[in-house]
């Protein structure tokens, strides 16, 4: 059997065209903009392209971004005056402080002192609470993004989550576990691996969807998959590509691949999202989705359908 592939790529273009359409409407029957606020605290590397992307994909579905990147240096203090004067700034409809945060600051404090009807990321303490009791949420970007492909893949076979068997590898708060949350809230019968868990591999032969986000290249292959099972693989690891050759500076290239080994689960699932293309285009189509919600529910309107869980 060779697995359908799940498109996260061109899912992700569908989530940006409905919000790019939902802020025009915003804009033309409200007069409000929705505004995103991304908070970067240093120059790494990784954290500089993320921001950078997630600004110009803020532009392009129309509404306002504002980023505000400070120097490494930069107190615990200075940052959270600045949380405080975005929560306060109307303009301002989702915050993001982008992580890792310098050591010498506290993130679980700062995610915190975001409003949290402005947490975007789905971080905070009572935006996770709500989600852990099955209440009215922000969702965290990732696990929401796979949540979406899961539902549209089910719906298009005429099915739905309810009763589906589920394991999720990784109990992370910003992966595992609130996908889990959001499974359970769909009716699946959801199991949460982990690197304590015994005979992984059988837990994951008797289930109808297993999402990968262990963080480990390629470590669910083919034989740990029940023929026809919907494969989510969240992991982005970088490995050297020996295949490709060498680059002019005698260095391997490198390739980025998933936490499943595609090659082989591809021929036992019944439908898989790849490594690029799959679960990453989705997180940021997320954020922006989060946002316009966010607008929404700030001004008491209407949220736009088959955005949010
Ligand atoms: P974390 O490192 O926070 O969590 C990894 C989880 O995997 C932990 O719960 C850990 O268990 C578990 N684990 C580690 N080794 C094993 C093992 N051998 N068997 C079973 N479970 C194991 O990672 P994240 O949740 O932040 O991210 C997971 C992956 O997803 C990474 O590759 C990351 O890059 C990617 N990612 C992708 C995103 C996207 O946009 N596509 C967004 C966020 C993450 P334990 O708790 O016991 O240590």
């Amino acid at each position: 059997m060779s697995a359908a592939i799940i498109d996260g790529k061109a899912f992700a273009a569908t989530v940006r065209e409905k919000v790019a359409v939902h802020v025009a409407r915003l804009k033309q029957d409200h007069g409000i903009i929705p505004g995103l606020a991304v908070v970067l605290v240093g120059e790494d590397p990784a954290s500089q392209v993320y921001v950078r992307n997630k600004g110009k994909q803020t532009l392009e579905v129309g509404m306002n971004s504002y980023e505000h990147k400070l120097d490494v240096s930069t107190s615990q203090e200075a940052l959270l005056a600045l949380i405080d004067q975005l929560n306060n700034d109307p303009a301002v409809h989702g915050i993001l402080c982008q992580l890792p945060l310098p050591d010498h600051i506290n993130e679980d404090l700062v995610i915190n002192s975001i409003a949290p009807h402005k947490d975007v990321d789905g971080f905070h303490i009572s935006n996770v609470g709500l989600l852990g009791t099955g209440q009215k949420s922000m969702v965290p970007c990732t696990p929401l993004g796979c949540l979406m492909m899961l539902r549209d893949h089910y719906e298009k076979k005429g099915e739905s989550l309810s009763g589906k068997n589920a394991v999720v590898i990784g109990r992370s708060n910003i992966v595992g576990k609130p996908m889990a949350n959001l499974l359970l809230k769909d009716s699946c019968t959801v199991t949460i691996a982990h690197s304590r868990t015994k005979e992984i591999e059988a837990l994951c032969r008797g289930a109808d969807i297993v999402v990968a986000a262990v963080g480990r290249a390629e470590m669910v292959t083919g034989d740990w998959i029940a023929d026809g099972a919907t494969v989510i693989d969240v992991g982005i690891n970088r490995i050297e590509a020996l295949e490709k050759g060498l680059k002019e500076d005698g260095s391997v290239k490198m390739k980025l691949v998933g936490d499943v080994d595609f090659a082989s689960a591809s021929q036992k699932a019944g439908a898989i999202t790849p490594v690029p293309g799959g679960v990453g285009p989705m997180t940021i189509a997320c954020l922006l989705a989060n946002t316009v919600t966010a607008c929404c529910r700030d001004n008491g309107l209407e949220e736009p359908e088959g955005l949010t869980a």
